[in-house]
């Protein structure tokens, strides 16, 4: 299928199965912003959950923090973002469009016209105010990155957790920029959702932290679906660094109009913690126990989008087959992050049936996200559940009535296994603990 239809399908299929709606359509619209829906939700907790596990859980260096959204201007004067967190702007004088000047070429996408206004530079930042006095001390900002909480919390994370570098904070949660051309379904919105992790280390390790970290994002999208082709790595080109970067890695997809930024890998020096050092007029450093000297940390950082992450991993799981001579819609998802596990269904409508079914999806919704469906032909529900991808589907039938067993069929495979009722829980919990998965390596390097 042409790239762009795929764009195209697998946008029409997240609306009309309930993963991403159009942000307040029922007034027309709001350009670029997007509402998840009740698959939508299911599938970013799973990607949040995966992304926990991986970057924070299985490591007993690395902590979890959620900060503020709303922050003072103080923290955005320290960190650079007031003064250089911006997108060069241009504006056509034919059509008034406006666009980001490093994504053209100094024609105008929409009319064509060469006639375009000088750079400036348009910050990104949502600006807004706090209580009822107006004035600069009631100035705030939503925040256009997480890490900034980190920075910021660093050193009483550290006191509280009694952490020394090397060591991470982790944060998931929304971030607000004012993008000067959004688009691209949910590649680029205004309000998205960010994973993020600050790793503080010795400098002297950092450059081996940095391709440390690089790897094993790598192994968390490959494990979950993005194998092959689907991602490359970019290093960005001196002038393409961010203010704080003194190298940054980019993870890309191969989104349908080329390859684009998933996550981008930075180190970001002793830039954040130095900058919030001085403007806070505190001492932001870390003791060496064994050399007795105060250094401050390099920072490594991860960053990734929940959001954009949910995208690739539709594109990359969207596919079209055939079964029985009738073409199929099935998203090939990792079952890890499908937003359900499995679903119950009741061949027929007939209440011995549905409420054997019912004790069935009871038994599987302590351990899985389950749907349940008892409308049309069996054939019409596994393809509905195909199409949502979801991995097994559970049918409960006749015969179960006298042998307490139901036929649990893969998505993938289309193989039919018959269980036992009081064994479908282990079995699906075993299926879904043998789906690939990264697991968090210890760290491959020391101190220095
Ligand atoms: P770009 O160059 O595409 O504007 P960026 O380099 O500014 O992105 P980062 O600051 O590195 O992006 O943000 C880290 C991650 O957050 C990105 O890799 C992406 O997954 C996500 N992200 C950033 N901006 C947006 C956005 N406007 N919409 C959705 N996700 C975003």
């Amino acid at each position: 299928m042409p790239e762009q239809d795929r764009l195209e399908t697998v946008v029409a299929l997240t609306k009309r199965r309930g993963f991403i709606f159009p942000a307040a359509e029922l007034y027309g619209g709001f350009r670029s912003a997007y509402d998840f829906g009740p698959l939508g939700v299911l599938l970013l907790r799973k990607i949040r959950d995966e992304w926990w596990r991986f970057m924070v859980r299985e490591r007993p260096e690395v902590v979890g923090l959620e900060a503020s959204i709303l922050t003072p201007r103080a923290i955005w004067e320290a960190s650079g973002h007031l003064e250089h967190f911006a997108d060069p702007l241009v504006d056509c004088r034919s059509c008034k469009e406006r666009w980001r000047a490093d994504q053209i070429d100094g024609v105008c996408p929409r009319c064509g016209s060469r006639d375009l206004t000088p750079v400036r530079a348009f910050n990104l930042m949502f600006r807004t105010q706090v209580g009822p006095v107006e004035g600069e001390g009631a100035e705030a900002y939503l925040r256009p990155e997480t890490a900034q909480g980190m920075f910021v919390d660093a050193a009483g994370v550290a006191r509280a957790m009694r952490l020394r570098p090397p060591f991470g904070i982790a944060q998931i949660g929304k971030s607000f920029r004012n993008e000067i051309t959004p688009g691209n379904f949910v590649f680029r919105t205004r309000e998205f959702e960010q994973m993020e992790m600050e790793f503080f280390v010795h400098p002297d390790a950092a450059d081996k932290a940095h391709d440390f970290w690089i790897e094993e994002r790598m192994r968390w999208y490959d494990a979950l679906g993005l194998t092959g082709a689907w991602l490359r790595l970019r290093e960005h080109d001196r002038d393409e660094l961010s203010h704080y970067a003194s190298r940054t890695v980019d993870i890309e997809f191969r989104f349908p109009w080329g390859y684009g930024e998933l996550e981008g890998i930075a180190n970001r020096t002793d830039f954040d913690l130095r900058a919030h050092a001085r403007a806070a007029r505190e001492d932001l450093s870390f003791l060496d126990p064994e050399t007795n000297e105060r250094f401050y940390p390099y920072t490594i950082e991860p960053a990734g989008g929940v959001t954009r992450a949910a995208m690739a991993f539709l594109l990359a799981a969207f596919d079209v087959d055939e079964v029985n001579g009738e073409q199929r819609t099935v998203l090939r998802l990792s079952p890890r992050l499908a937003p359900y596990t499995a679903a119950v269904l009741p061949l027929a409508r007939k209440p011995e049936l549905t409420s054997l079914a019912r004790r069935v999806f009871d038994e599987l919704a302590t351990i899985v996200d389950v749907d349940y469906d008892e409308t049309q032909s069996i054939g019409r529900r596994y393809r509905r559940q195909d199409e949502i991808g979801t991995p097994w589907c559970v049918t409960v039938d006749f015969e179960s009535l006298d042998d307490a067993a139901v036929t649990i069929r893969d998505r993938d495979t289309l193989q039919q296994e018959r269980v036992a009722i009081s064994d479908v829980a282990t079995k699906i919990a075993e299926r879904l603990e043998a789906a690939p998965r990264a697991r968090a390596r210890a760290l491959t390097f020391h101190q220095r």
